[in-house]
């Protein structure tokens, strides 16, 4: 890298005034983060001129990708009109209509500011529903930074016993977290609904996301949906379902796509059309203990900038332009291309591949078979592999995460999407003549 960039300077003054230089760990990469100067469309421009096609996305969250027209110009309208201004507005009413219009499982939405905030409320919901401590999720899987779920985020292969087993994510995490998270293996029916029978009656909840980033990318299977819904119905705990990320798979959610309906949904990313948002949404008589109206409610849930004018406003166009053709488009979109790169991975001979769901792929730098956390394990010499891809397509102009994710966008075309799918084929015969 050129050492006099204007990202490089940048990052020599982030690191006087912020932890690692960065806020975010996620878009950071050796020796130092890309500065975006602005981002139209599926492209951003670095600080230093550089034009880059954003495959990231947000982490998934600008499903029309930057400043979509349509989202700018309600939003532009909006701000003279007030950013927040603590009274309920009529988009918050609206958003909430559209969204327990179109998925059956929803009675009731709760707005929150984030991911993290929406699993946090759902979390609480189902302890004060049903009066239990303990909450199961499956290894490897990411819900955000709330004590309980942050659990075996990061479990090493030292850790590793026969059951998977609750490792701290974070220092400090007091035992009593530890103690009260039951950690379940991902796509393994008859071992993940044996653990939570034997939880019995103190399990509050079940969590799960029907395709975990970070365990493989690998959609769950018909039967493991079966089983830990079934078993966390005949222990009474609810299922909540994460589809902060999913939610992107279809018109009813990913729970329409998948055939389920669990008890309550949180949600984020998509449904906030660029701007900060969280939600929760499920059954009347569960989303009751967010309700006021007798006196203290169960469980409180407020916060200063939730349902605010921009979000909701921002919210509501971007869901209103994801019709029913507009998913099947996007979805389409992310076939074609995990398919043109399985053939891209083919004709490289480098022993990659490719998993995901819907307009979501993961790149995998090793061919053993992916189900869950444990066997989508890298060895290190892979990671490198993966490092230096990420960073060749970078200098190619194309963004994916560091960890080999990308999330498509409505605006994206088949034309720069196969320009992409060439770069990651140049990429890995490159990795592939090294390993000879
Ligand atoms: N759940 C899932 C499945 C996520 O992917 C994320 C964020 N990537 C979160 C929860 C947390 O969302 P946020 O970053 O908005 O707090």
């Amino acid at each position: 890298p050129d050492p006099d960039t204007k990202s490089r300077s940048l990052y020599d003054r982030a690191l006087n005034v912020l932890p690692g230089g960065v806020t975010r760990v996620a878009p950071w990469q050796p020796p130092y983060p890309v500065y975006a100067q602005s981002c139209k469309g599926a492209w951003i421009t670095d600080v230093d001129g550089n034009q880059i096609f954003d495959l990231i996305n947000n982490f998934a969250s600008l499903i029309h990708g930057h400043a979509h027209p349509a989202i700018i110009d309600a939003v532009t309208a909006q701000l003279s009109h007030g950013t927040a201004c603590t009274m309920p507005t009529e988009r918050e009413v609206a958003l909430a209509e559209l969204l327990c219009e179109r998925v059956p499982a929803f009675d009731k939405v709760r707005f929150c500011n984030s991911g993290t905030e929406a699993v946090m409320l759902a979390v609480k919901a189902a302890r004060a529903f049903t009066g239990r401590p303990a909450l199961a999720k499956v290894e490897g899987a990411y819900h955000g930074t709330y004590d309980h779920v942050e659990v075996s985020l990061d479990s090493r292969p030292e850790n590793w016993g026969n059951d998977p087993n609750p490792v701290a994510f974070v220092a400090g995490t007091p035992k009593a977290v530890l103690d009260d998270t039951v950690i379940l293996p991902f796509n393994q029916p008859e071992a993940a609904a044996r653990i939570i029978r034997e939880q019995g009656a103190r399990l509050a909840a079940v969590l799960i996301d029907l395709m975990p980033i970070y365990t493989g990318c690998v959609p769950a299977t018909p039967e493991f949906l079966k089983a830990i819904t079934e078993a966390a119905r005949a222990t009474g705990a609810i299922v909540i379902l994460d589809e902060v990320i999913s939610f992107r798979f279809g018109y009813s959610g990913g729970q329409g796509v998948f055939g389920i309906e669990p008890d309550l949904t949180t949600l984020a990313k998509i449904i906030g059309g660029g701007f900060p948002v969280g939600a929760v949404a499920g059954k009347e008589k569960i989303m009751a203990v967010f309700d006021h109206r007798s006196g203290k409610p169960a469980v409180a849930s407020t916060g200063t900038f939730t349902a605010n004018m921009v979000t909701m406003t921002a919210g509501l166009v971007g869901m209103e332009l994801m019709t029913e053709e507009a998913f099947d488009r996007l979805n389409a979109l992310g076939d074609r291309t995990r398919s043109k790169l399985s053939d891209a991975v083919r004709r490289s001979q480098y022993p990659a591949q490719i998993t995901g769901h819907g307009s979501i792929f993961k790149i995998h730098t090793h061919s053993r078979p992916v189900n869950d956390y444990r066997s989508a394990w890298s060895t290190p010499e892979e990671l490198a592999d993966l490092a230096a891809l990420q960073a060749g397509l970078l200098r190619r102009g194309f963004l994916i995460s560091t960890k080999g994710n990308g999330f498509l966008s409505t605006v994206m075309t088949e034309a720069e999407l196969d320009s992409f799918v060439d770069a990651v084929e140049g990429e890995l015969r490159i990795l592939a003549t090294q390993r000879l």
